[in-house]
């Protein structure tokens, strides 16, 4: 099979000249309006009836001849006569004369004879003699009909996007079906190591991302999404699968493929099925993208990776459906911001994933390949082509993803069930990268991180400030946080009484560069010493000892299952999974603050909760406040 190669590369500017040309013919469908939401409305919708269509009172009082009134006052209140009663929905018809009056409910219908109504606050009702104390004016308090609207007036323009508002307005003038735009665009998710979620997860096998996020995308559109599930790598059943698709969608997109691998032959059948009018395009993520046309219908393979995928989406899928419904895109907000910290590209056009905090916009690229890269970001910044790098502090505007809240402070750092507890009692929202105390250094020497969440340890057993030296970082403050019980976790039916009963365990670690590894290492070492052999000798002694599991939670899951016979971790963890735990250390679990932040409303709020007793006692098992707690003890 001869291979692609991705020599020249459309550039996106002229890839979206391509999709801004095409376009297709949606069909109209009608639907039940409980189910019409969120679909465009096919035409104009004009109304058949006036609303309301009677007049009607707009207030819970007394309808009279407003004449009646003009000489009432507070002092001498006007006597008329109350001849009965119409409530909401009263089919009754009354006339009403000089010097009488009718009680009359919010929404109902206004009777003969009448031509204003008057609050019952106005009023007082003894027997059948009705007091007015404040005059009214000609039509007060009434609505007449079709006021609101009236029949005949266009009140849906067609390409509206149908919200709540649009359905309450069509119900109101009694509509209970709907002409709206159906354009059913397919997907087809190719991979051999695809696995519907739901389904169990095999070896070497993950689950299929792609097929349910872009069925949610093409519906934020107002586009049909239409799943054809998993397809494998195998010419003959992806042929099938798009034939299908082809001749049931009026768009087909697929995902995976797509690049120049082995057993990526998406570009291949498409070419031969149909034109192929562009493949790879100069933007990263995303650069293997096919668009095509296949027997009239546009069929776009996306790559397989989750965040390109939803990235190309966006940016080469997207216009295609807005296009082809008449619509403009309604979601997309665009913000200016500064940026945290440098970016540094590859002089490609490039989307860039971006959080957003307070203003500040830093990379949440962590790895490509992650779909969490797109939930931990607030939206997408435009890099420039021949664009090298981007300094910190520079102007940058960015897209926003639909419906975020922006958080209110970055955490980088380790894990804890202290920072849930202080993310609830806060009332802030976090955004936290569970990435290991070194990891929190790094981000804070960067600029990334408002707070780092770090438990390292030196060779003295002393927490943090040794790290903050050596990393020469400035303009920052260490916060002590709280002390957290580790020690080993474990099923009952191992019998484990102390550190050296690992030895020939199966053990699962934590990350590397995270404190709680670090901690066993120094206890490790410890044991060594009293042993009199070396601590490297010693550690090679422990099977697992080169895993690395991200979360406490994580490593109580697989000593759970079974899958190992022991982990090192948090009491408050091994407790709430219902595990043995026997403890070993102590260690100190504290927050590296930015000094210019230290006077802003999240921070001081921040430090207020660490620093209240209620805080304190609402940590779990296991973790505990001290004095030192809340304490500044170091500005660096
Ligand atoms: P491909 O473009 O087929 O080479 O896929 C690129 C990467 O994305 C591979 O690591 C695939 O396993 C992964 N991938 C492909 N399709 C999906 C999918 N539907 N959901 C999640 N990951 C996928
Ligand atoms: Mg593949």
């Amino acid at each position: 099979m001869e291979r692609k190669e991705f020599r020249e590369l459309t550039s996106v500017e002229d890839a979206r000249e391509l999709v801004d040309n095409i376009k297709v013919q949606p069909q109209v469908t009608v639907l039940p309006i409980e189910e019409a939401a969120g679909h465009i409305i096919a035409e104009d919708i004009l109304s058949g009836l006036d609303v309301p269509a009677f007049n009607r009172s707009v207030k819970d009082g007394y309808a009279v001849r407003a004449k009646d009134t003009y000489q009432a006052s507070e002092p001498a209140p006007t006597e008329l006569k109350v001849i009965g009663a119409i409530p909401a929905g009263c089919e009754d018809s009354f006339f009403v004369d000089d010097g009488e009056a009718v009680e009359i409910s919010t929404g109902a219908p206004i009777p003969e004879g009448v031509d204003a109504v008057v609050m019952v606050e106005s009023t007082k009702q003894s027997g059948d003699s009705l007091f007015v104390y404040l005059p009214v004016h000609i039509n007060e308090n009434i609505m007449r009909a079709g006021t609101d609207i009236m029949k005949g007036e266009r009140i849906l323009r067609k390409n509206t996007r149908i919200g709540s508002r649009e359905i309450g307005v069509m119900a109101s003038i009694g509509m209970d079906k709907v002409p709206v735009k159906k354009l059913a665009v397919g997907i087809i998710s190719t991979g051999s190591e695809l696995i519907r979620p739901g389904e169990k997860l095999g070896i070497s096998k993950i689950y299929d991302a792609n097929s349910y996020a872009i069925a949610a995308a093409i519906e934020e559109c107002g586009g049909t999404p239409r799943i054809y599930g998993i397809v494998r790598d195998e010419e003959k059943l992806m042929e099938e699968a798009l034939d299908r698709a082809i001749s049931e969608c009026d768009i087909v997109l697929t995902s995976g493929s797509t690049s120049a691998g082995a057993g990526d032959i998406m570009y291949m059948i498409i070419e031969r099925k149909g034109e192929t009018l562009t493949h790879g395009i100069a933007i990263k993520p995303g650069k293997p993208v096919v668009i095509g046309m296949i027997n009239n219908v546009p069929t776009i393979g996306l790559p397989g990776n989750p965040t390109s995928a939803l990235s190309i989406f966006n940016e080469f899928v997207a216009p295609i459906i807005y296009n082809s419904l008449g619509v403009k895109p309604s979601f997309k907000t665009k913000i200016t911001a500064v940026m945290g910290t440098g970016i540094r590209s590859g002089g490609r056009e490039e989307l860039f994933p971006v959080g957003v905090v307070r203003g500040k916009v830093y990379p949440a690229d962590k790895t490509s390949g992650a779909i969490t890269t797109l939930s931990d970001a607030d939206g997408i910044f435009e890099i420039r082509p021949h664009t090298e790098y981007i300094e910190p502090g520079e102007e940058v505007e960015v897209t926003m993803f639909g419906n975020v809240r922006s958080p209110d402070l970055m955490l980088v750092g380790g894990q804890c069930p202290g920072i849930d507890l202080l993310e609830e009692m806060t009332g802030l929202t976090f955004r936290t990268l569970n990435m290991g105390s070194s990891a929190g250094f790094t981000a804070m020497s960067g600029g990334i991180a408002d707070i780092a969440c770090v438990n390292m340890v030196d060779v003295d057993g002393n927490y943090n400030s040794s790290v903050l030296k050596r990393m020469n970082l400035d303009n920052v403050v260490l916060v002590k946080g709280y002390r957290r019980e580790q020690g080993l976790i474990f099923t009952p039916d191992n019998h484990i009484y102390g550190l050296e009963d690992i030895i020939n365990l199966q053990i699962i670690n934590r990350n590397r560069g995270s404190g709680t590894r670090a901690l066993l290492d120094r206890e490790m070492g410890l044991l060594a010493e009293g042993k009199g052999i070396s601590k490297s000798e010693m550690i090679k002694s422990l099977k697992g000892y080169n895993s690395g599991s991200k979360t406490h939670r994580s490593v109580c899951d697989a000593v759970k299952s079974g899958k190992v016979d022991v982990g090192f971790g948090l009491r408050a963890a091994a407790e709430e999974a219902g595990l043995e735990f026997i403890p070993l250390a102590e260690d100190e679990f504290d927050f590296v603050i930015r000094k210019d932040l230290l006077e802003i409303e999240e921070i001081q709020n921040f430090l207020a909760v660490l620093r209240s007793e209620e805080f304190s006692k609402k940590l779990p098992e296991g973790i505990s406040t001290y004095e030192m707690t809340g304490s500044i003890i170091s500005s660096f």
